[in-house]
């Protein structure tokens, strides 16, 4: 196949675009490196079937060749990126995603949409469920992400009627290898903290929840539903549910850390708790996360401690 992965040079984008390569497809990854490293996908730079397009997708998408997918992963994703650059994330995800969609259509491929648990908002059911239509405030901070991305779930719903091969993936949240450390989220910024012997920064009272998925599994969940034709939406995440307290303590033990716990304002309208119902995956895509999350943050926090190896700057303490 030959796919188109924007967002490619990010996270989850870069390792999406690995496996892509890996199993022989031609890669086409689109990134404007608003958070995205050149770093990320340098060692794919050498192959004839790897090409990076420093682009932003909120410009016409021009791909020549034929394009069997597009995913469209691009936009910032870490509430302390989106909240600094508000109108560029609305913008990415409306105007964006609908270029995105436009080069599909004009390739006749199939498109994925990378779209969040953020969609359901402080979610009123638990765990979550794909025909759960959320709890968004509207006009709150986190509203610029939130609502682009239910913008975009609309568009590819209004494109789908329309006769387009597209489907939609929400994302819980995911951590591994390559978030980037400045991030600001809540597992970057605990390793960089326990690794520096620096406070750990829990926001509230620490008992919120989320459920972390380990990248390899959500990047096993892109493939099966780029090569599938499910429209979803359809939910991937680990249901292993742990509030930000525990998250805090297990990172803090597995570093080998002795750093306290310091305590912040809870940022407004975070979402009090989260967790993904993925039956939905089982039964159309096969799918479900098989890396514990135990195993997850040693293979984290282990690259972290070889990144600070090679650069004792990298996990310089993240200031809160
Ligand atoms: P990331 O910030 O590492 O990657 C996002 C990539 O998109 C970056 O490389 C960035 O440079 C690029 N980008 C942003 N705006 C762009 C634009 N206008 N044009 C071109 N490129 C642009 O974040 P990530 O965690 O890898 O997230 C990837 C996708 O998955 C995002 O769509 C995000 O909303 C979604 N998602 C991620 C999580 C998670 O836990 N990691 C959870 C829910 C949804
Ligand atoms: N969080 C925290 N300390 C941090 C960063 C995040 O306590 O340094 C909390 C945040 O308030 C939220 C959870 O961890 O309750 C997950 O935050 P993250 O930004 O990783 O993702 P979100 O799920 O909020 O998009």
């Amino acid at each position: 196949m030959r796919v188109v992965v924007t967002g490619g040079a990010g996270f989850i984008g870069s390792h999406l675009c690995e496996a892509l390569h890996a199993r022989g497809d031609d890669v086409i990854c689109i990134d404007n490196l608003s958070s995205g490293l050149v770093d990320n996908v340098a060692h794919l730079l050498e192959s004839p079937r790897f090409h990076l397009d420093v682009h932003d997708i909120r410009e016409a998408i021009e791909v020549s060749g034929p394009v069997d997918a597009v995913v469209n992963l691009a936009s910032l994703a870490s509430p302390p990126a989106y909240l600094d650059r508000p109108v560029f994330t609305l913008t990415t995800g409306s105007i964006g995603t609908h270029r995105a969609l436009d080069l599909a259509a004009a390739h006749d491929a199939r498109f994925v949409q990378a779209s969040t648990s953020e969609v359901y908002g402080d979610p009123a059911i638990h765990p979550q469920t794909e025909d759960y239509w959320g709890n968004v405030n509207p006009i709150g901070p986190r509203s610029v992400y939130d609502e682009a991305k239910r913008y975009a779930e609309a568009l590819v719903a209004a494109y789908t009627r329309s006769g387009i091969n597209a489907g939609i993936v929400r994302i819980f949240n995911t951590y591994g290898p390559r978030m980037r450390r400045d991030d600001g989220r809540v597992v970057t910024n605990f390793i960089a903290q326990a690794l520096a012997g620096e406070p750990l920064s829990v926001y509230g009272d620490g008992s919120q929840t989320r459920s972390l998925c380990y990248v390899s599994d959500m990047v096993r969940g892109f493939l099966a539903m780029i090569d599938s034709r499910v429209k979803g939406p359809v939910n991937l995440g680990n249901p292993q549910e742990l509030t930000v307290r525990e998250i805090a303590e297990r990172i803090r033990d597995i570093a080998g850390s002795t750093s306290v716990i310091d305590y912040h304002p809870l940022p407004e309208d975070d979402p009090t708790r989260r967790r993904p119902d993925i039956s939905v995956a089982r039964a159309e895509l096969d799918w479900s996360p098989l890396v514990d999350v135990a195993e997850g943050l040693e293979k984290t926090v282990s690259w972290n401690c070889m990144k600070y190896a090679e650069n004792p700057s990298f996990v310089d303490a993240v200031s809160i």
